[in-house]
C-alpha cells in the first residue's frame, strides 16, 4: 500500500508545471516552468521552513518534548508550524494583529493552534505590540521556543536542502534562471544559493551558471525602495532579515500591484493555477525575463501559495476597483504588464 504515515511526511516534492497560454501571450520562446508550492499539505511553500526549523530546534535541544512553539505570523508560516507541531506533540501560541482577517486567524485555530491578537496601532515598543507580546509569552511559558523565522538560518537551510535540489533533478539539470519573491528572503536565498553552486561549472554551451532574479514589490528595500506600503501580501521587506543574502539574486525587478494582480488572475483564468498575489507577481518577473531568453532557456519561477485565501481580496472586483485597480476586461493585456 502506498500511503504517507502522517501529513507532515508530504512537505517538499511539489510538482513542476510549464506556462502555457500566459507565457504564449507574453512572445515568450523559451520554457516558463511554474513550481507550484500549493501541492505542500498546509498549502504553501512555508512548510519546507517550519519542519527544517522544528527539526533543527530539536537537534540543538532548544525544544524539548511538550515544548511550545510561540512565533508572530499571520499566516502561511503558521499553518506550516501547527501542522508539524500537532504530529510532534507540540503547543502553539501565535501573535497577531489586529489587523489579519479573522478567516486567517480562524485557519490557525482549526490547525489546533492558540491565537493571541494584539492591537496594530501602537509602536513596536510598546508592551501590547505583536513583538512585545510574542516575546513576553515567551519568558513567561516554561519550555517556550521561538522559531524567529526572519533570522532563522534553517529557513534558507531548507530550501537549499530541498526546493534547490527539487528543481536541479525535475529539469535534469537544464534550468538556466529561477526567479522568487522575497519575505524573509529564505526561499530565494535558500533555492538560488544551491542552484548557483551545482551549476558552477557547468559549460556556457549548456547554459552556464543559473540566474537568480528576485520579483520584489515597488517600494520593498530588496529592489532598492523605501520600504513604503504595497499591497501584495508575504513578499518585500522595509529592513534586511538575516535570512536574505543579497549577494545570491543576480538581479532584483520591481513590479506594481496592479501587474501582480493582473497576471495572478490571469493564472488562474488561463492556466487553471489558482494562486496569491506573490505568485502572480513572481511571474510577472519570470515573463520578462523570459521574453528575452533564446528558446532553450529554461526558466523556474516558484509560486508560493494558493488564491483561496485572497477571495475577498485579488479576487474581487470590488475590492480592487476600491483600491483604483482596474478590472473587467480593461485591465492591461499579459502581454502589455510585461511592456
Ligand atoms: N509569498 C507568500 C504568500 C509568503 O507568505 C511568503 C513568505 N513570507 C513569501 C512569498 C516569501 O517567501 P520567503 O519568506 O521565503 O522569502
Amino acid at each position: 500500500m502506498k500511503f504517507a504515515e502522517n501529513v507532515a511526511d508530504l512537505v517538499g516534492n511539489t510538482p513542476l508545471v510549464k506556462l502555457g497560454p500566459v507565457a504564449r501571450e507574453a512572445g515568450v520562446e523559451c520554457t516558463v516552468l511554474a513550481k507550484v508550492e500549493y501541492f505542500n499539505p498546509g498549502g504553501s511553500v512555508k512548510d519546507r521552513i517550519a519542519l527544517k526549523m522544528i527539526e533543527a530546534a530539536e537537534a540543538s535541544g532548544e525544544l524539548k518534548p511538550g515544548g511550545t512553539i510561540v512565533e508572530p505570523t499571520s499566516g502561511n508560516t503558521g499553518v506550516g508550524l501547527a501542522l508539524v507541531a500537532q504530529r510532534k506533540g507540540y503547543r502553539c501560541i501565535f501573535v497577531c494583529p489586529d489587523k489579519v482577517a479573522k478567516d486567517k486567524m480562524d485557519v490557525l485555530r482549526a490547525y489546533g493552534a492558540e491565537v493571541v491578537v494584539t492591537p496594530t496601532s501602537v509602536a513596536p515598543d510598546h508592551p501590547d505590540s505583536y513583538y512585545s507580546v510574542s516575546d513576553r509569552i515567551v519568558e513567561e511559558t516554561p519550555g517556550a521556543w521561538k522559531p524567529n523565522q526572519f533570522f532563522n538560518e534553517f529557513g534558507p537551510q531548507s530550501h537549499y536542502e530541498s526546493t534547490g535540489p527539487e528543481i536541479w533533478r525535475d529539469t535534469e539539470g537544464k534550468v538556466t534562471h529561477f526567479v522568487a519573491g522575497a519575505g524573509t528572503g529564505g526561499t530565494i536565498t535558500g533555492t538560488g544559493r544551491y542552484l548557483k553552486e551545482i551549476s558552477a561549472d557547468r559549460p556556457e554551451s549548456e547554459g552556464g551558471r543559473v540566474r537568480i532574479i528576485g520579483a520584489d514589490p515597488e517600494g520593498s528595500i530588496y529592489s532598492g525602495g523605501s520600504g513604503r506600503p504595497y499591497l501584495v501580501e508575504g513578499v518585500g521587506e522595509d529592513m534586511w532579515p538575516g535570512a536574505y543574502d543579497p549577494s545570491v539574486p543576480d538581479d532584483v525587478i520591481a513590479i506594481n500591484d496592479q501587474d501582480a494582480f493582473t497576471m495572478t488572475r490571469a493564472l488562474a483564468e488561463k492556466e487553471g493555477l489558482l494562486v496569491g498575489g506573490s505568485s502572480g507577481m513572481a511571474v510577472v518577473g519570470a515573463l520578462r525575463v523570459a521574453k528575452d531568453l533564446p528558446a532553450d532557456a529554461v526558466v523556474v519561477v516558484l509560486l508560493p501559495d494558493s488564491g483561496r485565501g485572497y477571495m475577498s481580496k485579488i479576487f474581487s472586483d470590488e475590492w480592487m476597483n476600491s483600491y483604483g485597480f482596474v478590472t473587467g476586461g480593461d485591465e492591461k493585456t499579459v502581454g502589455e504588464v510585461l511592456r
